[in-house]
């Protein structure tokens, strides 16, 4: 087995790896261990030329270190990919090749499952190395990842279409899904059960048959997907398809959907933009698998009910971007980068090591073995602010159980910060959140003083966006009270 490092610019270590006796060719890439070990799927997919690999992994690689920093997994960024043909190709002598790939870098990069490899298939490779997650629950591990990422990325769709659309019912909503698979079918199920209009399509015509039984789905042919009039188109495929000869074609309103890498480069971004058509950036949206696996190496261990709260709060990241992208009059792809070198910069200027409750500072636990880990993060005003909601909730759980009512009191201490219009969204959202958890004293004492403060701030854009979505639910909330009372 050998591994050749390849230097390139921007990139904390890439490595081609090649084994004789299984035939395995791959890539890993490691972008960027700021926050901590480089977390990443390994994806197998016949490349026509080693370049073209490389180019994947380098891309995926980095899109992982800005999902992680936006998410705050305390991760890095990486990736792995395999030349080949999954289902022709993938034997487990190859699967366990790579096992031996990842064991040398010694924890630096830790994998998991991604296009073209699956949870049987991190089994195999896990019998050559401890640096692997997304094993099956029956082995206490957090299992297959995709319908987290499926629920991340409805959530943020239907934020998307909240904000395009000023609705949040789906019903009749028109979603062109491309790609089939794992993602997709979880992604299909949710909108089917919120009354969306589903339109599918994959290069495998029987995967996109059976999601079209299932959910009474029009079938298209995969060249049709860009041009259909529609409200949403989902990328669920591979990377890419938002490009120069698809965005003219686009007859949707918004892209929402669990694709690595849609924007070929980043001017797409501004393209989309130009057209008018809202963009949902892909690594904001599809971080709910990587949270879900990123659960399993918190030192309290994986717990799914954690991971699906932190799931939900991809509907207010995706809020937040929208509005700061609008603020800036930037598109919605550069927002998001720029969310994510912001936390970036903040993990990097950091003095405190570990995450809380580790044994010895510095390091995580991977399938029993030590692993490394960097300079954690001081908050940001947006973790600030989360950190305030888990604190508040931990305040009012306790006093809501001792004095009744008096939750409201004690929350308030825990007040999420008001001032630019990110902040002001953020807390808005977190006042849903906390309402949508049952503390609706908290959450509407938190809409009414952000709506104190909108009334007076000289912030049009912040008056304008979210002044009547703070009034409609503090109506709203004040009749719930009416008629609970009723
Ligand atoms: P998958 O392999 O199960 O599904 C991908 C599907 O896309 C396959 O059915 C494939 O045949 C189809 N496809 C490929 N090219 C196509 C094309 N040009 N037109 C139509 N269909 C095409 O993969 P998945 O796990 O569902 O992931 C889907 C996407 O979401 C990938 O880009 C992946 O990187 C991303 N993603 C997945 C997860 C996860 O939890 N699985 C997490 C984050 C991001």
């Amino acid at each position: 087995m050998e591994l050749r490092e390849i230097p390139i610019e921007g990139y904390e270590r890439v490595l081609q790896c090649h084994d004789g006796p299984s035939g395995l060719q791959a890539i890993i890439a490691i972008h960027d261990t700021t926050s901590g070990p480089a977390l990443g799927g390994l994806r197998m997919w016949p490349y026509t030329t080693r370049h073209h690999a490389l180019r994947d992994a380098l891309r995926l690689a980095r899109g992982m270190t800005y999902q992680s920093a936006v998410a705050e997994t305390g991760f890095g960024g990486g990736k792995a990919v395999v030349l080949g043909d999954a289902q022709r190709d993938k034997t487990t002598c190859l699967l366990r090749a790579m096992g031996r790939c990842v064991d040398r870098l010694d924890g630096q990069y830790i994998t998991a499952e991604d296009v073209g490899t699956s949870v049987e298939d991190m089994l195999v490779v896990r019998q050559e190395t401890p640096y692997v997650v997304g094993l099956p629950r029956a082995m206490g591990s957090s299992g297959d990842p995709a319908p987290f990422t499926a629920l991340g990325v409805f959530l943020g769709l239907r934020t998307c279409v909240e904000w395009a659309l000023h609705t949040t019912d789906l019903r009749g909503i028109r979603v062109a899904v491309q790609g089939c698979g794992n993602v997709a079918s979880h992604l299909c199920k949710h909108l089917h059960q919120a009354g969306a209009r589903l339109i599918v399509t994959d290069v495998v015509p029987a995967k996109a048959q059976r999601l079209a039984q299932q959910y009474g789905a029009r079938l298209v042919a995969p060249e049709e997907i860009y041009a259909l009039p529609c409200e949403v188109y989902a990328p669920c495929a591979l990377g890419g398809t938002l490009n120069d000869h698809t965005i003219p074609r686009l007859q949707c309103q918004i892209v929402a959907g669990s694709a690595n890498n849609q924007c070929l480069w980043e001017e797409h971004g501004d393209h989309l933009r130009q057209r008018g058509i809202v963009y949902a950036p892909d690594f904001v949206m599809n971080a709910g698998g990587l949270l879900n696996v990123a659960m399993e190496l918190t030192p309290a261990g994986y717990n799914e009910a954690r991971v699906l709260e932190r799931v939900r709060h991809i509907a207010t990241t995706v809020r937040t971007v929208l509005a700061t992208a609008a603020h800036e009059g930037i598109s919605t792809h550069r927002a998001a980068i720029r969310l994510a070198e912001q936390q970036l910069a903040t993990v990097r200027q950091a003095k405190v090591y570990g995450p809380a409750g580790s044994e010895t500072p510095g390091e995580v636990s991977v399938g029993g073995a030590r692993v490394r880990h960097r300079r954690r993060s001081t908050p940001t005003s947006a973790s600030t602010q989360r950190r305030q909601l888990q604190y508040s909730e931990d305040v009012l759980r306790q006093s809501e159980g001792e004095h009744g009512l008096g939750g409201e009191e004690e929350g308030m201490r825990a007040f999420p910060n008001f001032g630019n219009i990110r902040d002001n969204a953020t807390a808005f959202h977190l006042a849903m959140d906390m309402i949508e958890h049952g503390h609706v004293a908290w959450g509407r004492a938190v809409l009414a003083r952000l709506r104190e403060h909108l009334q007076t701030t000289h912030d049009i854009k912040s008056v304008q966006w979210i002044l009547p979505d703070v009034e409609a639910a503090l109506q709203r909330f004040s009749c719930d009270e009416q008629h609970e009372m009723r």
